[in-house]
């Protein structure tokens, strides 16, 4: 119609026009829809830790500071809620500056599984005090290697492999284990813990969401470790996927791609040569 008509060309470019503009806006509407839930969110996961340490401080200085027993507690207890206020704001700040795209991923060629062996050593006293066992399911003598940001997928280790801990059973165990595929490496973290429900698997990797808020709460969560993981991931382009069942036990597993290391590059060229 376009060299027939010019009204009717005019007219169909200004109803793609329009069209357009009001995707921007319901796009804009949405992220500040979002905003605005993020913000209230947020309040609402501050003030707990807040309160529960304002409520302690408050009780010492009503009397029970005169008693030494007590005050010890009470200290002790101002000081874990105050510790869980300073993770929760380090997650927040994570998160925040993931999801405005201000990190970029600094790509490097690294051994993931002394990534995963150095993370087993960090979350071993967790382990040790639930008799829990930190596992490879394969040693590799020779090293896995993939090409990804060294410091930001060590958060990811260790967000999967402490939640394998936490929300395990005690005397259970956390696997991880590598395949090799041709161009990327398939990175699982399998646990025999309490599983996820069906209805909520979908869910986990919202902020803030957590499956049973008792059951989570007791464990010190603070719902954005999940949000963290896939945030990074798709930074990676990557995904990530879980699979579990209540009671059984949970795995989540993503792949990164394969790393070649820069000596053996240098190598095969010089036997080219
Ligand atoms: P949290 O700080 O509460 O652990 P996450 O974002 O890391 O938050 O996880 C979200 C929720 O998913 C958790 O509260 C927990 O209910 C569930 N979850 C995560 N990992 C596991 C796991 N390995 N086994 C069972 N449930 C899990």
């Amino acid at each position: 119609y376009s060299s027939q008509n010019p009204l009717k060309r005019i007219n169909a470019e200004l109803v793609d026009y329009a069209s357009l503009k009001h995707q921007e806006i319901e796009e804009l509407k949405k992220a500040e829809a979002y905003r605005r839930e993020f913000i209230a969110d947020v309040s609402h996961e501050l003030k707990t830790p807040i309160f529960a340490a304002q409520g302690y401080i408050l009780t010492l200085l009503d009397g029970a500071v005169d008693d030494d027993k007590v005050k010890y507690k009470f200290l002790k207890k101002a000081a874990k809620s105050l510790n869980g206020l300073d993770s929760l704001v380090q997650d927040l700040l994570t998160l925040s500056k993931i999801e405005s795209g201000v990190i970029t991923m600094h790509y490097e060629v690294f051994d993931i599984q002394s990534l995963a062996l150095d993370i087993f050593e960090q979350l071993e006293n967790k382990a040790h005090k639930r008799s829990i066992q930190l596992m490879l399911e394969k040693n590799y003598p020779e090293g896995i290697y993939v090409n990804a940001d060294y410091s930001r997928i060590s958060q990811v280790l260790i967000n999967l492999v402490s939640n394998a801990i936490k929300y395990n059973q005690d005397g259970g165990w956390v696997k991880v284990r590598f395949d090799e595929k041709e161009k990327e490496v398939l990175i699982t973290v399998t646990d025999n813990g309490l599983g996820i429900p069906e209805e909520d698997i979908a869910r986990v990797f919202e902020r803030f969401y957590r499956v049973e808020k008792s059951r989570s709460k007791k464990q010190g969560g603070s719902g954005l470790g999940l949000a963290i993981v896939k945030h990074i991931l798709e930074g990676h382009n990557a995904s990530i996927s879980v699979d579990s069942e209540e009671n059984k036990g949970t795995s989540f597993s993503f792949n990164l791609e394969k790393g070649v290391l820069n000596n053996e590059e240098v190598n095969i060229q010089r036997t080219d040569s």
